[in-house]
């Protein structure tokens, strides 16, 4: 544990007939709990100030550096409510981290992983009543860090914030799981040898507007991003990680050569497979490959995964010159019963065998 204690301001923003009205439907992303965590670092004292807030506006100086160069990094975790009434996190040590990866990339300060545990299970104990317990709910959680010095000067911020904040979530897919098309982006790469695209930082994401606009111009939810070196070998989409999946069972996706970001459902994922005695490659992938891979009845599913949709099946990639299409076959069955392994164990359906599950909340 670490040596900050965090203090309290009790509030509720809303009466409990709305909150229950929002944690009815509560969609994705739209709407946040009571309270919010704030943690102030700067170079010369450090992490202090460790606060469990009303959630609402924080003062901020129309000087300070994130809103002029960008140093924002952030982070995407779940917390779920088991039958017993106790919450849960998945993995929050992977979440803590990955941002000090992105941290040390963005030059902004690494936070104690025990401190951002603390933080996230600060916030969940205040907000507990926003937890949801209905099917696929669950209440996402958003720390991130922002560089806070108002200076305009361009170098590493001597002042940092760090936050976290909640928002109840429902199921990704209602009405059951349903695969996507994705456009194949030739213009646009999202990362490149030497870049930011390991780092989980909002100049990735504003990057990848754009093509995702286009995107959905062109009939698609999501983008695929190839290595701006090759035009061919895959990255990732926009925010989910990619794996292929051969005849024989074989998980391809692509490895983490500093252009992609680790994602934790990939790592869990890899890691569900190789229990039941698949194959994983982790190596260079390409739309060539896939595209071969298809066509010969080599390559039977693909899907995307990420925190929010758990997986997203891909029934399609188009581009401008060609498309691959995996019509009435897709969902595949690998990628439905890795989808069904991986949430029963966030739910608490089925054991949680490596103790990814961190009680946040006892019953
Ligand atoms: C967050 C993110 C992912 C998915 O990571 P998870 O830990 O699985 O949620 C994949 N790609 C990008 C670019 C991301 O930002």
């Amino acid at each position: 544990m670490t040596e900050l204690t965090f203090t309290r301001t009790e509030a509720q923003r809303l009466p409990a007939a709305e909150r229950e009205a929002i944690l009815a439907d509560p969609g994705f992303g739209n709407y946040f709990t009571d309270h919010m965590v704030s943690i102030v670092w700067t170079k010369q004292d450090g992490w202090q100030h460790a606060e469990v807030l009303p959630y609402g506006p924080i003062p901020m100086d129309p000087a300070s550096s994130v809103l002029h160069y960008g140093q924002e990094i952030f982070e995407g975790m779940k917390a779920y409510r088991r039958a017993d009434g106790s919450i849960v996190a998945f993995r929050p040590d992977e979440n803590a981290k990955r941002l000090n990866d992105s941290a040390r990339r963005l030059a902004l300060p690494e936070i104690p992983v025990d401190l951002f545990v603390e933080a996230v299970r600060e916030l969940i104990a205040a907000d507990a009543a926003w937890v949801p317990s209905g099917a696929d709910q669950s209440l996402y959680l958003r720390p991130f860090m922002i560089a806070d010095e108002n200076f305009l000067g361009v170098r590493a911020a001597e002042r940092a914030r760090f936050m976290v904040i909640a928002s109840p979530a429902g199921p990704y897919f209602k009405g059951g799981v349903k695969p996507v098309s994705i456009w194949l982006s030739q213009e646009y790469a999202r990362a490149g040898r030497g870049g930011t695209g390991a780092a989980k930082c909002g100049g990735n994401y504003a990057a990848s507007l754009l093509p995702q606009n286009e995107a959905a111009e062109n009939g698609c939810q999501q983008v695929l991003f190839t290595d701006s070196a090759t035009d061919d070998t895959i990255d990732e989409l926009g925010g989910m990680n990619l794996f292929l999946v051969r005849a024989d069972g074989t998980l391809l996706t692509p490895e983490l050569n500093g252009n992609i970001l680790a994602g934790i459902t990939r790592k869990s994922l890899i890691q569900l497979a190789k229990d039941r005695g698949l194959a994983v490659e982790e190596r260079a992938l390409t739309v060539s490959e896939w595209r071969a891979g298809v066509a010969d009845g080599s390559i039977t599913e693909a899907f995307a995964c990420g925190t929010a949709a758990v997986i997203t099946p891909i029934g399609q990639l188009k581009s401008p010159d060609f498309s691959i299409d995996f019509g009435e076959a897709a969902p595949g069955p690998i990628t439905l019963s890795l989808r069904e392994e991986l949430t029963g164990i966030q739910f608490g359906a089925l054991d949680d065998k490596h103790g990814w599950l961190e009680v946040m909340v006892e019953a």
